[in-house]
């Protein structure tokens, strides 16, 4: 297949290209697209065998369902059973934006979206690129990240051109994206919401909204053994190709641990904060940010994962971030990325 690249901007929407890619999507076709959270991986999301389309390009298990996008409020209740009043809540607070929420679906959604499942995922976006190529698409579009399965989210259209040239009818390139890591996913069908995926929206700012959220227990304890609730959040993910691992601890110690660690390794990469850089001098290092601005370092996280494959990368060492607010998203992926290997200085 002939993948058709084009430029369109949040501030230079292009309405014939737009039209062109929503009319793909309307022919049963495939667009990659930017959003404020990665690059999606978007097909019709009431059409069976997009959805189909959508798990082959990918290589993604068919059991892991895909979240439908839509542009505007008024369109959820036609793929929604109901919208419970704490769901109303957050929607208020937080749509449009990089927040997806499980409803009991419609049988105007086929299953071949949701992985077999009776829920559906739905997420508004605030990017406007986004917003107007749904809209040209019918209102309906079923997008996972924009990766090949089990790779990291593509942040930039580069990256979506790596995995997916040739698998897919068009990617638009959008530039660069805001967040730089996937939704916060909260199922509301339950009494109390529940957070199935940490993303930008914390529990933090959920609990000011609805007095109570839970957390999935498996999110952030690797020592867990249960089964993660989102389907997604089962497989190895987020994972560079290196052998990676997690020292946390006091800054020092985590920081003598890490020199020790890469000591005989010769393909290495450290992926450290702004404020450390001095105390790796002469080492390999990747600088993930300043600890004062976590949302850069959920915005570089991705792109040094991909970095360090390009540069054939054998042995990544990273520090630990604190997971408080959008630090929970962070580490959930840093964690993933390392295959749940944390080592304690
Ligand atoms: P991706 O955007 O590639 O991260 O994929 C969508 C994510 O949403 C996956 O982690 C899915 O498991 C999750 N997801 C989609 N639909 C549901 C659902 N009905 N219940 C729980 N998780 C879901
Ligand atoms: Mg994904």
């Amino acid at each position: 297949m002939n993948t058709k690249i084009v430029s369109i901007t949040e501030d230079n929407i292009d309405p014939s290209l737009i039209k062109e890619a929503g009319e793909i999507i309307k022919r049963g076709g495939l667009v990659a697209f930017p959003t404020e959270t990665v690059y999606g991986l978007g097909g019709d999301a009431l059409n069976a065998d997009s959805s189909k389309k959508i798990y082959a390009a990918k290589g993604r298990p068919s059991d892991n369902p895909l979240i439908v996008h839509i542009y505007r409020l008024e369109d959820l209740d036609y793929i929604v059973k109901e919208v419970p009043e704490k769901a109303k809540k957050i929607i208020d607070a937080f749509w449009p934006g990089p927040l997806t929420l499980i409803f009991e679906k419609k049988n105007t959604v086929p299953y071949e979206t949701t992985g077999g499942l009776d829920t559906v995922a739905v997420r508004f976006p605030i990017h406007q690129v986004a917003a107007s190529f749904i809209e040209a698409a019918g209102g309906f579009v079923a997008a996972p990240s924009a990766n090949l399965s089990g790779r990291p989210s593509p942040t930039l259209a580069k990256y979506v051109r790596e995995d997916l040239d040739g698998r897919v009818d068009m990617i638009i390139d959008g530039g660069n994206i805001p967040i730089g890591l996937e939704s916060t996913i909260v199922d509301v069908t339950r009494d109390i919401p529940m957070i199935l995926r940490p993303g930008y929206v914390s529990k933090e700012m959920l609990e000011e909204v609805v007095e109570r959220v839970d957390i999935d227990p498996t999110i952030l304890d690797a020592s867990c053994k249960d089964r993660p609730k989102a389907p997604g959040m089962r497989y190895r993910h987020y994972a560079p190709k290196a052998d990676m691992c997690i020292v946390r601890g006091e800054d020092k110690k985590v920081i003598d641990k890490i020199k020790e660690l890469v000591s005989d390794k010769d393909n290495y990469v450290i992926i450290s904060v702004d404020e450390h850089m001095k105390d790796y001098e002469g080492l390999n290092t990747k600088n993930i940010g300043s600890i004062s601005h976590p949302d850069d370092i959920a915005s570089n996280l991705y792109r040094i994962l991909r970095e360090c494959d390009d540069e054939e990368v054998t042995y990544i060492a990273s520090e630990s971030f604190d997971d408080k607010g959008i630090g929970a998203a962070i580490m959930n992926r840093l964690i993933k990325a390392a295959g749940h290997k944390i080592i304690n200085a």
